[in-house]
């Protein structure tokens, strides 16, 4: 028997006044897994990640989040945002503070850690993106990709259940995407579960269990890497992916 999935979206559809995005998603990613989303430019892959943690509404639909209907009426949401670590293009950190600063915020504020323990967390997580050197630096000292990788620091350092990465490379100089999706492939290979939009299709073909190829709100195909790839079921996945190769 398989694991129970620790994300699952069920019927999702999402609408902004009359303009339809997503039109019934179902999805699963199970513990470990990593799912890469690959699509055109307004198919709704942000729509989708950002109503997992509710900061879209969802028009309709379901999604569990470790077992927690996070649609339900007295859902904690602080609670479900602890379980859910997202990484945008945009790093978001904030100037004024250190790398560690920015590592050690959500974990004073939110999770209540005492300082002490918020910087050991913090150090941890600095350390697992190769950062650990970087700990006093600034956000303007640092390069795209580390800032890129702070942000992860900073999602990793609270102990996520499944990590959600809206294109974390597009923002970045070509040769300072490999550092970050470096680091990826190393959180996947410690067992975190993650699902992410990505137009690097190399990483996705490489390191993906699944790969979903969405367009027009809908998720069009999905299957293993090789598959969407190297043998595509639909025409339009394969319009898509040839664009690449
Ligand atoms: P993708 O990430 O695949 O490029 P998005 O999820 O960002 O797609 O957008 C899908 C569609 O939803 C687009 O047509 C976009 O204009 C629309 N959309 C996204 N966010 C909003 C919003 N806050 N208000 C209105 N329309 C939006
Ligand atoms: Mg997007």
């Amino acid at each position: 028997m398989q694991a129970a999935p620790i994300l699952e979206i069920v019927g999702l559809h999402k609408s902004y006044d009359n303009n339809v995005v997503l039109r019934g998603i179902d999805l699963r990613v199970r513990p470990g897994q990593l799912i890469c989303v690959i699509g055109p430019s307004g198919s709704g892959k942000s729509t989708m990640l950002r109503c997992c943690n509710r900061l879209e509404e969802p028009s309709e639909g379901q999604i569990l989040v470790d077992g927690i209907q996070i649609m339900h009426p007295r859902v904690n949401l602080n609670e479900v945002r602890q379980r859910i670590g997202m990484v945008f293009q945009q790093f978001n950190l904030y100037p004024h503070l250190t790398a560690l600063g920015n590592v050690m915020l959500a974990l004073k504020k939110v999770q209540r850690h005492p300082h002490p323990e918020a910087e050991k967390r913090a150090r941890k997580a600095l350390q697992q993106v190769g950062l650990e050197h970087k700990a006093d630096s600034y956000p303007g000292q640092l390069s795209g990709g580390q800032q890129q990788r702070v942000g992860i620091a900073r999602a990793i350092a609270l102990e996520p259940k499944v990590m959600l990465f809206d294109e974390p490379t597009s923002a970045l100089d070509p040769e300072l995407v490999g550092s970050v999706l470096q680091v990826m492939r190393e959180l996947r290979e410690a067992g975190m579960t993650m699902l992410v939009v990505t137009h690097e299709m190399a990483f996705a073909r490489a390191v993906a269990d699944r790969v979903v190829f969405m367009d027009g709100g809908h998720i069009v195909e999905e299957g293993p890497p090789e598959q969407i790839f190297g043998a595509p079921q639909h025409e339009r996945t394969r319009a898509f992916v040839s664009r690449f190769s």
